[in-house]
Order: structure tokens, then C-alpha cells, then sequence
């Protein structure tokens, strides 16, 4: 339920109906926003009768919402989230360029990795350093020192950091390196993970289960932001289907979908998605044109050795052709790619 208060009502107006909803045993978030307050109203909203809140002074209406998510829909918050995180700004009118390396494997590998994709224009640099590898047998990341090296990197290059939280044991370890933590996707409904994300204050980036449905994502965008953590985005990475080509299936319909039914930005992985190099510019691109906040791209200054994911992962001047190809086709659609800072 939400309760959108008049332009003219008094602070003492919202005070008397949010004490009226806490006295019922619910929860209440203020949003304000364009000069309008906004209550969103969470807990068991359904014994509740409208007309005893419509009648309130300084209330303009009172909106009942069919779906489960509350603080990530858009009847909530009608203006779209804005994240800045260093240089970046997720969810404006720029289009964040988020890349680098599937796994943060040496010092030399991620600083290569950082300058090439900051010559290029990305504002985030990735890397993983607790890797959600299929076979235990596989390379499983360099864990707090890989963090260190990508802090290392990231800082030189003036570059926010994104880098995989797998669980709850690890988050105030990984607090002082991290710009973004990412929930990888299997682990968007590890819910003690995502509980206790919200209580942190450093920005949150969901990717889709491998079977989840768009409700199911914002579900778990949603628990991390009743913890209080409202910067959240969204990560659309390739979705499980009958095909055996690729090795997922993007969808690009989840974009506007997830732009009319939530407020929080939404960035799509084209290397998980499909898994073949050649074919990430391509996804790329329509993620840009169909209207994605940012891209999430692997790159890997030799990927033919990387130690996770070198098949789809670019090659640096890779990279920079399709930033090149995306300045074009962001402005087309009201967007715009922010030029790389001059190199350090
Ligand atoms: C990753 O981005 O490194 C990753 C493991 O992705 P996903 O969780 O989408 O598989
Ligand atoms: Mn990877």
C-alpha cells in the first residue's frame, strides 16, 4: 500500500498517518521526492481499510499495490534511482560502463585489465576474488588478497569496484575494498545474504537467478532494501532456456519491463548471458538500444589464458571498439556514454 500525501499537507500530517500505520504493527518508509511525500507501507496491509486513511488530513490518495514488492515498485518511487559511486553515476541519464576480468588473478593481470578498460570509458572496474565455480576442483579466486589487488587497480585508474559476495561470513571483510558487492546468481535467494547486504550501506548489485522470474529478482531486491540499503540495481545476466547454443539466454525484454514496474536501475551482463566472445558486442548493443543503465563485460588482457571464463571474455580493444559503436547508439536513445578521464 502506498499513501501519497498533498503538496500542501504539514509534517504533523505525516507524522499523525505514519503513527496510525506503526500503530497497526507496520512498517513505513518516507519517500520524498518532486515535492511530494510518499509512505510506503509494508507488513499485512490487507485488514487495513482505505477510507480510514483517505479521510486524514493532507493525504491526496491512498493506493493499494497488487505486487509483492513495495520499495522497489515504482508506485513507490515514481522517479528513478540514482547511484553514484566514484566516478559513476548508475541509473541517470549515462549509460555505466562496468568491466574487467571474470576473476582477479595477479597484480599484473588486474592492473593491465583496469587501464586498458578506463582508456576506454568504463567507470567500474570488476573482478572476482570468491568465485561461484561449478566444479570445487576449478580456480576459486584469491579471496582477500584479490581484493586488494583490485582496490589497488581501481584507485590508480579512478575506478569504483564491483567484486562477488558469496556469504554472510564474508561482507565486513570485504567493506573496505568494495565500491558495489555483487550477488551472484546463485545466490539471489540466499536470504541471509541478502538481509544482511541491507543493513550495510554500500551499494548492491542483484544479477537474476539462473531461473528466476522478474518478481522473484525484485523479491530479493526487495529484501535488501527493508534492511534500509536503498542502492540497489538490478543485473540482467541470461536466464536458463531449452537452448544448448548459447550458454544462457538474455533477456532483453526483462529492460523495459523492469524500468515500468521498478524504479531501480537495471545493467545487463552480455558475457554470462551468451558465453562466446564474438557474440558479446552484439548483446551489448541491443542492451543499450532497448535502454539497460550499464553494462556488466568481461575483459581480459590475454584471455586465451585466463584462469575462469576466457572464451567469453574481450580483448581489450575489443572492449574499446564496442564503447566506440555504444557512443553512437546511446544518444540515439536520449543517453550518453561519459568519455574516459585522461589517463593517471
Ligand atoms: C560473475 O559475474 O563473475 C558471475 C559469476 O556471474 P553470475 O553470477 O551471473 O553467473
Ligand atoms: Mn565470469
Amino acid at each position: 500500500m502506498v499513501i501519497v500525501m498533498r503538496p500542501d499537507s504539514s509534517p504533523e500530517d505525516v507524522k499523525r498517518v505514519e503513527q496510525k500505520l506503526r500503530a497497526r504493527g507496520l512498517q513505513v518508509f518516507l519517500s520524498n521526492g518532486n515535492g511530494k511525500t510518499v509512505l510506503g507501507v509494508a507488513g499485512d496491509t490487507k485488514s487495513v481499510d482505505v477510507r480510514d486513511y483517505q479521510l486524514l488530513p493532507g493525504v491526496s490518495e491512498v493506493v493499494r499495490i497488487s505486487v509483492p514488492f513495495k520499495l522497489a515498485s515504482r508506485a513507490f518511487q515514481p522517479e528513478s534511482t540514482v547511484i553514484r559511486v566514484k566516478n559513476a553515476v548508475i541509473g541517470g541519464g549515462e549509460v555505466a560502463l562496468m568491466a574487467g576480468p571474470c576473476t582477479v588473478e595477479s597484480e599484473s593481470q588486474t592492473m593491465d585489465a583496469a587501464e586498458k578498460v578506463a582508456a576506454a570509458g568504463a567507470k567500474v572496474l570488476r573482478g572476482g576474488a570468491f568465485k561461484p565455480r561449478s566444479s570445487p576442483y576449478s580456480f576459486q579466486g584469491l579471496g582477500e588478497e584479490g581484493l586488494r589487488i583490485l582496490k589497488e587497480a581501481g584507485d590508480r585508474h579512478g575506478l569504483a569496484v564491483i567484486s562477488e559476495v558469496m556469504d554472510v561470513s564474508q561482507i565486513s571483510m570485504m567493506l573496505p575494498y568494495v565500491d558495489i558487492f555483487q550477488v551472484g546468481a546463485r545466490n539471489m535467494q540466499n536470504f541471509t545474504l541478502l538481509r544482511e547486504l541491507g543493513r550495510t550501506r554500500t551499494p548492491v548489485l542483484v544479477k537474476r537467478g539462473l531461473a528466476a522470474t522478474i518478481e522473484e529478482w525484485l523479491m530479493s531486491a526487495e529484501y535488501v532494501m527493508s534492511g534500509g540499503n536503498h542502492e540497489v540495481m538490478l543485473c540482467e545476466r541470461g536466464i536458463r532456456t531449452f537452448e544448448t547454443y548459447t550458454r544462457n539466454t538474455l533477456d532483453i525484454s526483462a529492460i523495459p519491463v523492469v524500468h515500468k514496474l521498478s524504479h531501480l536501475p537495471v545493467i545487463v551482463d552480455p558475457s554470462h548471458a551468451i558465453g562466446i566472445r564474438a557474440k558479446v558486442p552484439p548483446l551489448a548493443m541491443a542492451a543499450v538500444a532497448a535502454g539497460a543503465d550499464g553494462l556488466l563485460i568481461e575483459v581480459h588482457p590475454d584471455p586465451e589464458r585466463a584462469l575462469c571464463d576466457g572464451a567469453q571474455s574481450l580483448f581489450p580493444e575489443q572492449f574499446a571498439e564496442l564503447v566506440s559503436k555504444l557512443r553512437i547508439i546511446a544518444p540515439a536513445i536520449g543517453r550518453t556514454i561519459p568519455p574516459a578521464r585522461a589517463t593517471p
